[in-house]
């Protein structure tokens, strides 16, 4: 597999994810904050095979930010090992 399986440049912006102007009903108009709306300024759209992978790490991803969450209520640094006291259990 290569990531070109994944993913596909965008179309409308052509992998730049910025886009100057939008069009809408035939008038021009200037696009505010220059995002790309079709794939929301990435610069690329997702395939079919893409989106499952996401799918399948979206429950990963989740728990990983819960964790973070739960460890900056601990004031424990992103990334960090929680503090131990002397009997091993958690400060
Ligand atoms: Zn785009």
């Amino acid at each position: 597999m290569v990531i070109n399986d994944l993913k596909q440049v965008c179309p409308q912006c052509r992998g730049m994810g910025f886009q100057a102007g939008i069009s809408r009903m035939g008038i021009s108009e200037p696009n505010v904050g220059g995002k790309c709306p079709k794939c929301a300024g990435r610069g690329f759209l997702l395939t079919s095979l893409g989106r499952d992978l996401v799918d399948l790490l979206r429950p990963f991803m989740a728990e990983l930010i819960e964790e973070r969450a739960r460890a900056r209520e601990r004031g424990v640094p992103a990334g960090g090992v929680p503090a131990t006291d002397k009997s091993g259990g958690e400060v």
